[in-house]
């Protein structure tokens, strides 16, 4: 019993504060009875004599002469608990308690447990705001509200304060061959290593993806934050272990201090963030002070964007094929384009890597409007020599895609390469296509007029559902390499795409599968009943002169059969 109020005609002993009922437990009194009767939601109802004898000696301490106890619970994610209880009791009468004072009482009993409730609830709710689902660690938010709290506290005792941005070193291959659960336990494990090798009062949040920011809320000197990154590095050097793979990690860490960068938290997390990316450049597993010399600009992305801006004029781009594959007759139906970049200073750059910075400074637009012209150019060029038409497939980037003039590029381009619209397919991600879905109806129902043909890629990675793509004028959905590479290992993905074959098929689309490498997966695609696939099992991208070959070859053989 926690609060007790007491109303009275005439001022009434004993005292607000009964020692003898707070927190103890009921076994104490021996009242598992109560304790029975109130956790099944009934109530307890009775004058003193209607009490065994020893709880009546209970009650006088309080003169407590009739009593009315009723149940509070608390409904939550698994049920209604039984929270506590609250009572009246006369202590001037021995009082038969009518019908409605229990009912008044059970009500007030109600009204605390939906306050419970709905306090649980903002208390849920907070949590989730400010909590990484995955590791559970605070999110940005919270960090940026802790490291706000801690700037003016570490300045008003003449402390310094360091904020760490650490990001594990190519996780990204991790993530892509090993699959995303692996990727996902190992964030889980890297998150716990991190919370354990830090101090009291030291705080990591997870800020996304692979990346990881640390509060050093008071330190004295360079010293503290040298040492704190040399124990993260240790932290994360033995081997981590799921599912039988061994995996080693490392990881760079951009540091930044309070007293030489000054300012506010935005300030000091894109310092940390800037001395990261020199951390990663000097060939990772390191950690870097920010100072003021560092360009804000990452150095390694100002090079790459640099020599992208010339590599378009010094034709240092070219496109390869990838076939498609029809699963039923194993015939080649069409191709995908996809860019290649050899850098006379970097060599072989993957488009992973140069299209996110051709997105990011525009460059996409001109690198993506050669592109296209190159395939139609190519696919006609094959016509040209005889070969069957099939259709090439071609990406546009999401910029490219928001680009007024979109509709009109692809028209010209057409005219200009004299390649009939319905042997020109156009690549969007589901992600792009999804931002705005009207938009992109909009845009798509213009292409469909003009008879280019329209798939979606990379399709799982978005999180939309069919239904909202069914509002688009689409003819081929491409389900994304992540689910194809789990697809004989994980039942749940079988199942996964087995429903998204069926369904879309249902919507009238030609379901591809993306990244097929083994005979077990193409056999499951080929049992479900998926109409093509795209991947390393049949053929790698290959330049023009292997593709123009592997086509002839196709053509006999379709010839033939
Ligand atoms: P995407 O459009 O989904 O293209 C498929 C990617 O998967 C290609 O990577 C291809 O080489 C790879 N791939 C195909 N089969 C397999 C397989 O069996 N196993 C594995 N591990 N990989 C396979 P690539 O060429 O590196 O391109 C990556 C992404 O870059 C593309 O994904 C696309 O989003 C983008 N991209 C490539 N070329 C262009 C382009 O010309 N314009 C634009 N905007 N984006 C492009
Ligand atoms: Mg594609
Ligand atoms: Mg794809």
């Amino acid at each position: 019993m926690s609060l007790r109020y007491a109303w009275s005609r005439e001022l009434l002993e004993p005292p607000i504060h009964q020692p003898h009922w707070k927190n103890r437990l009921y076994s104490d009194f021996n009242k598992s009875d109560w304790y029975g009767m109130l956790a099944s939601g009934r109530a307890i109802k009775r004058t003193i004599e209607e009490f065994p004898v020893a709880e009546q000696s209970l009650l006088d301490l309080d003169n407590i002469l009739s009593l009315l106890v009723v149940p509070i619970f608390v409904i939550g994610e698994v049920g209604s608990t039984f929270w506590g209880w609250m009572a009246l009791a006369d202590c001037q009468q021995e009082r038969c308690w009518s019908m409605q004072e229990e009912s008044t009482l059970f009500t007030m009993a109600a009204s605390i447990s939906s306050a419970l409730l709905r306090q649980q609830t903002e208390e849920t709710i907070r949590y989730r705001a400010l909590h990484d689902l995955l590791t559970d660690l605070p999110n940005r938010t919270l960090f940026n509200e802790q490291l706000s709290l801690a700037i003016p506290n570490a300045s008003r005792q003449e402390k310094s304060l360091a904020v760490m941005f650490l990001d594990l070193d190519r996780f990204k291959t991790i993530n892509d061959t090993l699959g995303h659960t692996v990727g996902d336990r190992l964030l889980q494990s890297v998150a716990g290593r991190l919370k354990n090798c830090l101090r009291l009062g030291d705080i990591v949040a997870r800020w996304g993806g692979d990346e990881f920011t640390i509060l050093l809320p008071q330190i004295e000197d360079n010293e503290d934050a040298t040492r704190a990154a040399q124990r993260i590095q240790q932290a994360l050097d033995s081997v981590f272990t799921f599912e039988g793979h061994d995996l080693y990690i490392t990881s760079s860490i951009g540091i930044a201090l309070l007293d030489e960068t000054g300012g506010d938290t935005e300030t000091l997390i894109k310092n940390a963030d800037t001395a990261l990316y020199y951390a990663k450049e000097q060939g990772r597993n390191c950690y870097q002070f920010y100072n003021a010399s560092m360009s804000t600009k990452a150095p390694e992305r100002l090079t790459l964007e640099k020599r992208l801006r010339q590599a378009l004029e010094k034709e240092e781009f070219n496109l390869v094929y990838q076939p498609r594959v029809e699963v039923a007759t194993g015939h080649i139906l069409g191709t995908e384009a996809l860019i290649r970049w050899q850098s006379p200073e970097m060599g072989a750059v993957s488009p992973g890597s140069f299209i996110p910075v051709a997105e990011e400074s525009g460059l996409i637009v001109s690198i993506g409007e050669w592109t296209l012209r190159e395939a139609c150019r190519q696919n006609k060029l094959w016509q040209q020599a005889g070969l069957a038409p099939i259709c090439v497939a071609v990406n546009l980037s999401p910029l490219q895609f928001r680009q007024p003039k979109l509709v009109e590029m692809v028209a010209q381009i057409l005219k200009e390469t004299e390649l009939e619209p319905q042997y020109l397919e156009l690549e969007v991600t589901e992600t792009t296509a999804i931002q705005d879905i009207d938009f992109t109806r909009r845009v798509l129902q213009e292409l469909e007029q003009m008879g280019v043909r329209l798939a979606i890629d990379d399709f799982g990675t978005g999180h939309s559902s069919l239904s909202r793509l069914q509002l688009l004028p689409l003819h081929n959905l491409k389900i994304d390499r992540s689910f194809i590479q789990e697809l004989t290992e994980n039942v749940k993905v079988a199942h996964i795409v087995t429903a998204v074959v069926t369904l879309g098929q249902s919507l009238g689309l030609s379901i591809i599968a993306e990244g097929v490498e083994k005979a077990e997966e193409l056999e499951f695609l080929k049992s479900i009943n998926c109409d093509a696939v795209q991947g390393f099992f049949f053929y790698h991208p290959l330049s023009v002169e292997a593709a123009t070959e592997i086509l002839r070859q196709n053509q006999a053989k379709m010839i033939n059969s």
